[in-house]
């Protein structure tokens, strides 16, 4: 959990409870994403499923229809293609498969987990903020499972050369180490660990400046392509399950539980409308538009997040590789180089805009943040950058929403406990990658547990913050 509405950037914008009720688009009015505004991810790996299925005969009559094609929506085909491969199942999506958060974002499995680990524990007490802080790690872990059970090592360009946050202020690095500290006192022995300001300049060959308050690295941890991996968990499913059909450019635009006797659910696209036994919403920042619990303080909202990837421009680039992930202040900037000496993908969340969800207009050239992305570039990895020009050097410029809550808990479970047969893992607050494996495979069991007539309870690892009526 992250209290990001805490930081200056947010608490500037959140002025009033009208802000947790913002403009969430109409499912049919998601803008239309324009080439030049497509992610790195999204312009280098083309899904074929968004051609090879349009056409796909929508059912009328199913078990389960999964709304949402990112990460979520794939660990839920994926967990049914486990458990219950005959079940007939729809996944239905607004636009391109996987264009959401999951094609936008940054590509980071994992960071050093001990971080707001004391301030955590005074909110939600010591027991459950230390299974949040475990938790990342259980996700890492099951999704690199996944991962190496399905052989996509490769395909998903999996890089475990570890991550490190380097600390911008001493308070940051005090904290650090306090919230090490707090979870040994408390049984935990952390994976992550502190290196002091040499250990960190001579490991990662950064500028001496820049670490001078050290950091913390996890070694099990890294980047891959997101993407693909939906892409391939999409595939996966699709091979195991006869029933499975995928629609995408079907957006729902109503979710209507029917009592006929038993409760099933009518399901309303554009296309025509399906009725289903079970709803699995995957919808992240959307979410409230076609389901009301998911809506207001209680619920998510979205924030506009902004990346840049830039081709390195030093004559002698080629030989060089970042191997490791790097984030700084708290992972504000978090940036990589991809495979082969590719390009470098940088976020800074100085940029992000709250109730903001037009994902097809990037950041005006003349934004500051982009300056101080360049200098952060040109003064800490000279080995690829120097005298920047941004109109040439930057090579996809783009903008993904993120869903974020008031507590900075997921919601995983029922949305509402009138509606037994919804279920939903949403609002991710920006840590999709580090919690949507995990919490995509609870809320698929529950569901999965309510379609057989079964009790279900979410493992005791599961943190109760993120548990919505399970
Ligand atoms: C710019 C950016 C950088 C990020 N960087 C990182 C990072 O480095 N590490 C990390 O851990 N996390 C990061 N995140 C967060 C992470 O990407 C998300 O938490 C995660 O991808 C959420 O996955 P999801 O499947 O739940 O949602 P999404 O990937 O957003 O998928 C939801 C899908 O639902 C569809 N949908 C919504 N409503 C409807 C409807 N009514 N009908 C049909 N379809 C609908 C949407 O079109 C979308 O495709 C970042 C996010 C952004 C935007």
């Amino acid at each position: 959990m992250s209290t990001w509405l805490d930081t200056p950037t947010y608490a500037a914008q959140f002025n009033s409870s009208e802000d947790f009720n913002g403009s969430v688009p109409r499912p049919d009015d998601f803008p239309e994403i324009a080439e030049e505004s497509r992610s790195y991810w999204i312009r280098e790996h083309r899904i074929d499923l968004d051609h090879t299925q349009v056409d796909t005969h929508l059912p009328t009559n199913v078990d389960v229809v999964i709304i949402g094609s990112g990460i979520t929506g794939a660990v839920a085909a994926l967990r049914i293609s486990e458990k219950k491969p005959e079940l007939r199942t729809a996944l239905v999506e607004a636009r391109g498969i996987c264009t959401g958060a999951t094609g936008r974002n940054g590509g980071f499995i994992a960071r050093p987990e001990c971080y707001h680990l004391v301030k955590t524990a005074k909110i939600i007490g010591t027991e459950d903020a230390i299974k949040l802080r475990k938790f990342g790690n259980i996700n890492r872990d099951m999704m690199l499972d996944c991962i190496e059970k399905l052989g996509l090592s490769e395909d998903v360009d999996l890089r475990l050369n570890g991550n490190i946050n380097v600390f911008e202020t001493q308070e940051e690095k005090d904290n650090a180490l306090e919230d090490i500290k707090f979870a040994k006192e408390n049984g935990f022995e952390p994976e992550g660990y502190y290196l002091d300001p040499e250990a960190t300049t001579k490991k990662f060959g950064l500028d001496a400046e820049l670490c001078r308050y050290g950091s913390a690295l996890l070694e099990r941890a890294g980047t891959f392509y997101p993407r693909k991996f939906v892409h391939n968990l999409l595939l996966t499913a699709l091979e195991r399950m006869p029933n499975l059909t995928i629609h995408p450019y079907t957006p729902v635009e109503a979710v209507r539980k029917v009592e006929t006797p038993d409760v099933q659910y009518e399901i309303r696209t554009p296309r025509g409308t399906i009725t289903s036994k079970a709803v699995f919403h995957a919808t992240n920042a959307y979410a409230g538009n076609i389901c009301p619990p998911l809506k207001g303080s209680n619920g998510v909202f979205g924030a506009k997040a902004h990346l840049l990837a830039l081709s390195p421009n030093t004559p002698g680039n080629r030989d060089k590789q970042l191997k490791y992930g790097f984030g700084y202040a708290d992972f504000w900037h978090y940036l990589h180089q991809r495979p082969a000496h590719g390009s470098f993908l940088y976020g800074l969340a100085d940029a992000e805009i709250l109730n903001d969800y037009d994902d097809s207009i990037t950041l005006p050239t003349d934004h500051p943040v982009r300056a101080k992305m360049a200098e952060m570039l040109e003064r800490n990895f000279p080995d690829w950058f120097e005298n920047l020009d941004l109109s040439k050097d930057v090579t996809h410029d783009w903008t993904g929403i993120q869903g974020l809550t008031m507590t900075g808990a997921s919601i995983v479970g029922r949305p509402s406990i009138e509606s037994p047969g919804e279920f939903a893992s949403v609002g991710h607050n920006g840590e999709g990658m580090g919690r949507c494996f995990a919490s995509g495979t609870v809320a698929s069991d529950a569901m999965l547990a309510y379609l057989d007539g079964s009790e279900y309870s979410p493992p005791d690892w599961f943190p109760h913050c993120y548990r919505r009526n399970i």
